[in-house]
């Protein structure tokens, strides 16, 4: 197939990408490199059907092929909120072009939408029925409403153009070739441990997340990408279900770098959302999906990448 993953020189991106090359298909990314970094690429140009174009998706552009897989956007906290508008527009305008770009040349079309849909959940653990608790006007909002009027217009292109959307909603998802900086609570504790540093615990520590592992979420998102058509459900939760308290997270981590526990408590960040945990029973059914890596078993590679940047 001919496959244009956009966002490809991001972290998932490119791990996806180079899971498709090595499948032998051809593979254009269009990337900005906002947060993609060239040399998350480096592997893949070993393949002669890899092509990359330095491309912003909130302009429209052409491309000939079967499938365009979306994962452009910033992602972390950090790095969604430095910049809001462009993170709207990435989102939304973003997503109008790909949608046109798709139903034009009729390729499916893949989105990687997230759990911010659901917010601060008030249900728990999330199943794709659940409508979430968002904040129109939070400090989350521009990434959490614009991944939100993304699916809508997904879901839109799907039922009245016949266009073949596909939505998946990533978890928290961690592994090499995450940014050093971005923020999140993986990389900010094994850059930390990695330096000798204290790990730093926004709020009690005991709010919770669940991690899942780089290869299994890119192996749930080719799964949903060789689905038959008619068996695509309208959205799929693609996560671990293992759920983790920030304190749990940071013995981990004190544990595997075999280091003396040293913490500091900061402010818990506006809408930080209490607890999160995928319901990933449609994954299992329809797609025979599930994550196989423990938190404990990723976390190793994990760390080994960012002693080393
Ligand atoms: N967090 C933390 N220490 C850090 C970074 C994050 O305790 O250095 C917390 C954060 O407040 C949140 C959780 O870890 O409750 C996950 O944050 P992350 O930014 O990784 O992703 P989110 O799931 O909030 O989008």
């Amino acid at each position: 197939m001919n496959i244009l993953v956009t966002g490809g020189a991001g972290f998932i991106g490119s791990h996806l990408t180079l899971r498709l090359l090595k499948e032998g298909h051809a593979v254009t990314v269009w990337d900005n490199l906002h947060t993609g970094r060239l040399k998350n690429l480096t592997a893949h140009r070993d393949f002669d059907k890899f092509q990359f174009v330095e491309a912003d998706v909130r302009e429209a552009r052409d491309y000939q092929g079967d499938m365009i897989i979306n994962l452009a956007c910033p992602a972390s906290p950090v790095h969604y909120q430095a910049d809001p508008v462009f993170t709207w527009e990435t989102s939304v305008f973003g997503v109008h072009h790909l949608a046109h770009l798709a139903e034009k040349i009729g390729a499916v079309l893949l989105h990687a939408s997230t759990s911010e849909v659901y917010g601060d959940p008030d249900v728990h653990p999330q199943s794709e029925s659940y409508w979430g608790n968002v904040n129109t006007i939070g400090i989350r909002s521009c990434y959490d409403e614009g991944k939100r009027a993304a699916e809508t217009l997904l879901h839109d292109f799907r039922t009245f153009k016949n266009t073949d959307t596909r939505l998946f909603r990533i978890f928290n998802t961690y592994g090499p070739q995450m940014l050093p900086d971005d923020g999140r609570v993986v990389s900010n504790f094994c850059v930390q441990a990695a330096r000798g540093q204290e790990l730093t615990i926004f709020g009690d520590g005991k709010q919770t997340r669940s991690f899942c592992y780089v290869e299994d979420l890119v192996d749930g998102i080719w799964r949903l990408a060789n689905l038959p058509r008619e068996k695509v459900p309208p959205v799929v939760n693609l996560g671990n279900p293992g759920e983790f308290t920030m304190l749990e997270l940071a013995e981990l981590v004190f544990k595997l770098m075999g280091s003396e526990p040293k913490l500091k408590f900061l402010p818990l960040p506006q809408d930080d959302p209490k607890r999160r945990k995928p319901n990933i029973e449609l994954a299992k059914e329809v797609l025979g999906w599930e994550p196989v890596i423990s938190l404990q078993e990723g976390l190793k590679p994990t760390l080994e990448y960012f002693k080393n940047v």
